[in-house]
């Protein structure tokens, strides 16, 4: 690490707190900075060039140097770089896009409200769900359930809904009304003898008697992922969406699929909920909209949910709820262009055929000693790692996670630990010899990782 008084990584440390990082580790490591983007690609500012396996943070679909969104953001720059849409005013980006992402639902939806991140768009389902109950005269209508190692961001609702400890410990969360019931993860999960189906059915059976012991009546929703993300790249067992969605309609509970990452072709058509035939009420979009060039989001409900918000709001005279920067006609212009970018060059198929060839090359690592299990979907994947035979004592969850990760990193792979899992996630517009690139990369790391550890 470039360490003089001025450098760039000495500011770094001295000026910038960062996110999701061990804080008094930064300060004797310092960052890793990275420079420009080309495609899949990034480079750092000492010119070492990395696949970038993550996509940033799940959600550069069109890869890091797409000149469109470039044009299609300065444009509405030059145009009207800002207008809101508070009060009844609105503006072409706004309302060309609400009618997009309406036209690509996968089940009828009525409205869309536009937020700037995930966590905000999931914190504002929350409340509006709690003005529906209000408005249905169902007072008591407001807890919401979420999943163990769920991901749904990490303000004070949406942390609450993630079922990480990391966002609860010391942050005195989670609220009151948010219940977590079992993770989905049959490897982990599953009993001895049990099978995936069974499994499926043991989840959804915990989440009906989670229902029954707090009361149907006091529950809202029920938030997940199609494809767990953050909380291990979790795909769900067979018949589990399903299982669970036949036990939230017996009770009048709403579905909130969150597709901040399976949205836009993440799982190999273009939403996650279209993979595993989900029916949702609500759906959480983010990340993949604008490829994140512009920080964007949004959430689509049909008329069931919409309409007691609208009566709401004319009892009261006003919906008291909205931001500064939701519906920004630069992420919205953004959004749009990257949607056409994504529809004309077919990137939802390039996720479903380069998927299957990341899928089937994750797959063949599990003969290696240290690879427990290799799941995911479309382009959406991982490896988590195990102790070598008779050696779990010496590693504390998360080591071997990090020390494969770091060997990725010489490699030229970004990948990201979670825990012990290795997530893959890499841009939508992949090639097959970059999708070999990557293999090979974890190929020769995790010969290098085995020698580490031996
Ligand atoms: N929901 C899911 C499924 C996510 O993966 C994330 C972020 O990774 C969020 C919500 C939160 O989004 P943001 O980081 O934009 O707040």
């Amino acid at each position: 690490m470039d360490l003089r008084p001025n450098s760039d990584e000495a500011r770094d440390i001295a000026y910038h707190f960062h996110s999701y990082t061990n804080a008094r580790v930064h300060e004797q490591v310092g960052p890793l900075i990275m420079d420009r983007g080309d495609g899949v690609h990034v480079f750092d500012n000492h010119g070492n060039k990395y696949i970038e396996g993550m996509s940033g943070l799940w959600s550069v679909a069109v890869g890091f140097n797409e000149q469109r969104l470039i044009d299609a953001a300065t444009r509405q720059m030059q145009k009207l770089p800002y207008y809101h849409n508070f009060a009844h005013r609105s503006h072409g980006p706004a309302i060309d896009l609400a009618e997009k992402l309406i036209s690509m639902a996968p089940v009828p939806m009525s409205k869309v409200f536009f937020t700037n991140s995930g966590s905000e768009a999931n914190d504002t389902i929350l409340k509006m769900l709690w003005y529906r109950s209000n408005s249905l005269g169902k007072p008591e209508k407001k807890k919401v359930i979420s999943r163990i190692r769920g991901y749904h961001g990490v303000t004070i609702a949406s942390a609450s809904m993630t079922g990480l400890p990391c966002n609860h410990k010391s942050f005195d969360l989670p609220i009151d009304g948010v219940l977590h019931t079992t993770c989905p993860h049959y490897w982990r999960e599953g009993r001895d003898g049990e099978s995936e189906e069974q499994f499926a059915t043991r989840c959804a059976e915990d989440l009906d008697a989670m229902i029954q012991a707090e009361g149907p009546d006091t529950i809202a929703a029920f938030i997940a992922e199609p494809v767990m993300g953050a909380g291990g790249v979790v795909v769900p067992p067979k018949t589990y969406w399903e299982k669970t969605q036949a036990v939230l309609g017996k009770y009048d509970i709403l579905l909130i699929a969150d597709e901040v990452i399976c949205g836009f072709g993440r799982t190999g058509k273009m939403f996650g909920c279209e993979t595993y035939n989900i029916k949702p009420d609500i759906m959480t979009m983010s990340k993949q909209i604008t490829s994140s060039y512009f920080p964007f989001s949004a959430f689509m409900m049909t008329e069931e949910v919409y309409a007691p918000i609208a009566d709401e709001s004319g009892r009261i005279g006003v919906l008291g709820h909205g931001y500064t920067g939701g519906a920004h006609p630069v992420g919205a212009a953004v959004a749009l262009e990257n949607l056409k970018i994504i529809e004309e060059r077919d990137l939802v198929a390039n996720a479903a055929e380069r998927g299957a060839e990341l899928q089937a090359g994750l797959r063949k690592f599990v003969d290696h000693p240290l690879v427990g299990e290799a799941r995911g979907v479309g382009l959406i994947g991982a490896l988590e790692i195990v102790a070598p035979e008779g050696r779990a004592d010496e590693f504390a969850p998360g080591k071997l996670g990090a020390a494969l990760n770091a060997q990725f990193l010489k490699n030229g792979l970004i990948s990201r630990n979670l825990g012990d899992t290795l997530a893959f996630c890499p841009p939508l517009i992949i090639t097959a010899e970059q999708i070999s690139e990557i293999l090979s990369a974890v190929d020769r790391s995790l010969d290098g990782f085995s020698a580490e550890i031996a």
